[in-house]
């Protein structure tokens, strides 16, 4: 949507430029008319000295051939300047040799010709020449001069006059228009400043497409004024103030818009600011969060009873070490133990003593093992170990130790000595077999263990 304005704002832009341009070559053509003009005059003149002063005749003629010679390109005035000079002092020093001016009632046939010849032909040249107010009022006094029948001044002189004018008219159309080119330039320069703040940094922010498109409007309003005043001044002074005036209008636009811009750069930067400080606290409110469930994961991972992993940690564990027993190819061994006659500790001691002998008993078994190994509550007063690395042998060797030492160890329940003894089953995983195949034969050994008199170690059968 902001892209068709924003072309036709420059298109709009290109046609006033134009439209001035086109003002610039007027001017230019007028003074091509000025240098034929100019060019007729000084053959006219030639004639006129050719036929008044036959003795200059010579040099008449080389000047002739050099006019002819620049016929089609422009007036090289500066080369024709010495030679015409040279003729005047020559026409002059004649003129001053006869002491007093020719009069007309003296003048030969020719010279008589000549003399009328320009008094004909100045007007008529004169009369076609656009000149500025301040030199129309010579204009009209050498056309004063030249056609009042009585006046006696001579050609030369008339000549002069006129050439002196019309010089003076092609400088100041010269003064003009490079005036005017540096206006255009200035003009130009305006304008694309106005470019480059008006299109630079474009967003697709909406708000910012309205702003722009307010701008565009008013800067094009602006633009197409500047181009009917173009079209209807009549005086360059007066197109000019109004152009400037325009121009100046077009700054403040674009002044308030780059204001507007800023505020609303100062507000997002605002909401920045807030929008920091709310990922801030999401941020940390995150952070705790994650400590939260690291927290629960704990829970659940934990058995609260007696603090060690529980069967979920178990299952989690037991999957990693058969991994690795795969990728190593080393053993893994697992094994169940059971509190022997647990139901008569509660039964004698209470509820809440079996649960002080559960949490001592599974804090101990944690104590006896391996740093490689894992003890986890399987539930109820049944524990569960995994031990890594070694063989069904070399896992008999440590549950035994571990067993005796459990056996040993003097349990005390207020002041009651405590006789706490367990058994054991293990068995060495096959890679081929599930855990649960695996944990079904170590039941199976806890099974022997207990009916082959408790406290001791039995080891399951290979499949
Ligand atoms: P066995 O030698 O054959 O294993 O005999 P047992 O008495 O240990 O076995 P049984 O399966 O007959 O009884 C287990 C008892 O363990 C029953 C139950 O009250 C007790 N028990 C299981 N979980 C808990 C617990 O979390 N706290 C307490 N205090 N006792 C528990
Ligand atoms: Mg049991
Ligand atoms: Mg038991």
């Amino acid at each position: 949507m902001s892209e068709a304005p924003k072309e036709t704002q420059k298109i709009d832009y290109r046609e006033r430029y134009e439209q001035l341009l086109t003002e610039v070559s007027t001017l230019e053509n007028n003074e091509q008319l000025h240098q034929t003009l100019l060019k007729t005059l000084i053959s006219r003149v030639l004639f006129a000295v050719d036929k008044a002063y036959p003795e200059l005749s010579e040099d008449s003629r080389k000047l002739r051939d050099t006019l002819r010679q620049s016929e089609d390109g422009p007036l090289a005035l500066g080369r024709l300047q010495p030679s015409i000079e040279r003729l005047a002092e020559q026409i002059r020093a004649i003129e001053a040799g006869s002491l007093t001016p020719p009069r007309s009632e003296t003048l030969t046939a020719e010279e008589n010709a000549a003399q009328i010849d320009v008094r004909d032909f100045l007007p008529l040249l004169l009369e076609r020449i656009a000149f500025t107010d301040q030199l129309e009022g010579r204009r009209a006094k050498l056309l004063k001069i030249l056609q009042d029948p009585k006046d006696h001044t001579l050609n030369s002189i008339l000549i002069d006059r006129a050439a002196t004018l019309i010089n003076d008219m092609r400088r100041s159309l010269e003064n003009e228009k490079s005036e005017l080119a540096q206006f255009l330039q200035q003009l130009t320069d305006s304008l694309s400043e106005i470019d480059q703040h008006t299109f630079a940094n474009l967003s697709d922010i909406q708000t910012q497409r309205d702003a722009q498109q307010a701008l565009d409007h008013a800067v094009t309003e602006q633009v197409s004024h500047i181009g009917r005043t173009v079209a209807t001044a009549t005086d360059l002074d007066e197109l000019k103030q109004e152009v400037r005036e325009r121009i100046t209008r077009i700054g403040e636009y674009i002044q308030s818009f780059r204001q507007n811009e800023e505020k609303r750069l100062d507000e997002l930067e605002e909401e920045n600011e807030l929008m920091r400080e709310r990922i801030g606290k999401l941020e940390s409110s995150r952070t705790h969060l994650h400590e939260q469930l690291l927290a629960s994961e704990q829970k659940m991972l934990r058995d609260p009873l007696t603090g060690l992993p529980n069967r979920l940690a178990l299952d989690e564990r037991l999957g990693l070490e058969m991994a690795r027993m795969k990728r190593e190819s080393t053993p893994l061994c697992i094994a169940i133990w059971d509190i022997d006659h647990f139901k008569s500790v509660n039964d004698t001691f209470g509820h809440q003593a079996g649960d002080k002998a559960l949490h001592v008993v599974g804090r101990t078994l944690h104590k006896l093992v391996r740093d490689v190994d894992m003890v986890a509550r399987f539930g109820g007063e049944e524990f569960v170990m995994i031990l890594p690395k070694a063989t069904l042998q070399q896992a008999f060797v440590i549950l035994e130790r571990i067993r005796e030492t459990l056996g040993g160890t003097a349990f005390r329940f207020k002041e009651t000595p405590l006789k706490i003894t367990l058994s054991c089953g293990v068995a060495e995983l096959h890679p081929h077999e599930t855990s649960e195949m695996a944990l079904v034969r170590a039941d199976d050994a806890l099974y022997r263990a207990k009916s082959h008199g408790r406290n001791r170690t039995e080891m399951a059968h290979t499949q």
